[in-house]
């Protein structure tokens, strides 16, 4: 006798987060790039609270299905393998367009990849674009040679074929799900914080970083694809400038604040509190970020909300519990 629950059983999931209801004049069928990703899965689930139809492109190459896993089955979600260096015909009404590798040990690993995937992917994207006339938003950031030319055929396909694109220019973001090893100073700062491992600081530490926590970029990413501005690049970052050093000070004696109120495992008996240790510098490391982020506050009324440290708090009991569950 086969003893097999029947199939009902694996297919009767009912327990999603909470969605809001739309009318369908206001329900938009929206396209995220890259959704799998760190930026892009915040992106989904603040899309999906709102009511919208997403659908979801990612060739998994640094994201990850367990960022959604959390809607897959939902009637308003879709889940697509594929790659924006292929083209793609589906039906939307807006596109964020974030599928790139991002953090800098993933644009490196095959960086003629990477170049396709900016060029050809966006091309692809304001392709598609075109033809179902929906509204198109680049993620872009400052003066990479990839986002460069993803920016220009934005404003091309926009001059030219009368596309209606809004750009981003995002501002070192950080916060949960970013992944782990992906090299970025809150990562890399915390994971070593939590491991008990030096904090390497590449050169003397006062090069100054803006950090933005995740949430504050979802709420200016959709508050730009929604206003009326596609006159130029938009910056979306933080004011809060401090040294590489001084984030480092933060972020260690944070994770200590919550190793001692128990909120985070104690290190292992013997082993000894992380050091700041200084390494030699990398190259073309800019000295100095910090967006003006005017164009955001007049044209979006969109500013940060969430004090840095708040966002660092959350960030860090991730990272320690995918760390724990590492472990297991
Ligand atoms: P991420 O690596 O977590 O996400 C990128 C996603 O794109 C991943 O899920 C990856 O699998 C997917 N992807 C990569 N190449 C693809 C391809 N060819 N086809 C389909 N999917 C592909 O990075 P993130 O931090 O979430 O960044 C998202 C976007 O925001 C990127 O465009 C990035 O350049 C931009 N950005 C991020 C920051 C930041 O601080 N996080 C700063 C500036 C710009
Ligand atoms: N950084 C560092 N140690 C690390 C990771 C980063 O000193 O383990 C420095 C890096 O040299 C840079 C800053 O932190 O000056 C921010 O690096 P990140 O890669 O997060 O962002 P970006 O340089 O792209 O602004």
């Amino acid at each position: 006798v086969l003893d097999w629950p029947s199939a009902v059983s694996f297919t009767t999931r009912t327990t999603y987060p909470p969605v809001r209801r739309l009318a369908r004049a206001q329900k938009k069928r929206i396209l995220v790039t890259g959704g799998a990703g760190f930026v892009g899965s915040h992106l989904v689930d603040r899309l999906m609270f709102l009511g919208h139809d997403v659908v979801v492109l990612d060739n998994f190459f640094s994201g990850s299905k367990c960022t959604l896993s959390h809607w897959v089955g939902h009637p308003n979600f879709e889940l697509v393998r594929g790659d924006v260096v292929e083209p793609l015909l589906i039906e939307v009404d807006q596109i964020y367009h974030l599928a790139c590798p991002a953090s800098p040990k993933a644009y490196q690993l095959n960086a003629v990849k990477t170049l396709k995937t900016s060029f050809i992917g966006t091309q692809n994207m304001l392709g598609l674009a075109k033809r179902t006339k929906a509204r198109f938003l680049l993620s872009s950031t400052c003066y990479d040679e990839g986002k460069r030319v993803a920016e220009a055929l934005t404003y091309g396909y926009a001059r030219q074929d009368g596309v209606d694109v809004r750009v981003a220019r995002i501002f070192n973001c950080f916060g949960p799900r970013m992944s782990l090893d992906d090299g970025r100073l809150v990562s890399n700062f915390a994971v070593a914080a939590l491991k008990g491992e030096p904090l390497q600081i590449y050169g003397d530490g006062q090069a100054t970083r803006s950090l933005m926590f995740v949430h504050d970029l979802i709420t200016g990413l959709i508050a730009l694809m929604d206003s009326s501005y596609s006159e130029g690049p938009v910056n979306i970052g933080t004011v809060d400038e401090g040294t590489v050093l001084s984030w480092a000070e933060e972020i260690l004696s944070l994770v200590k604040e919550l190793r001692a109120a128990g909120s985070i495992a104690p290190l292992p008996l013997g082993q000894l509190e992380s050091t700041i240790e200084f390494v030699p510098a990398v190259v073309d490391d800019p000295p100095r970020r910090k967006p003006d982020i005017s164009r955001a506050k007049e044209q979006l009324g969109w500013e940060p909300k969430w004090p840095v440290r708040a966002g660092l708090e959350e960030t860090i009991l991730y990272f320690a519990r995918q760390l724990e569950e590492g472990q297991n």
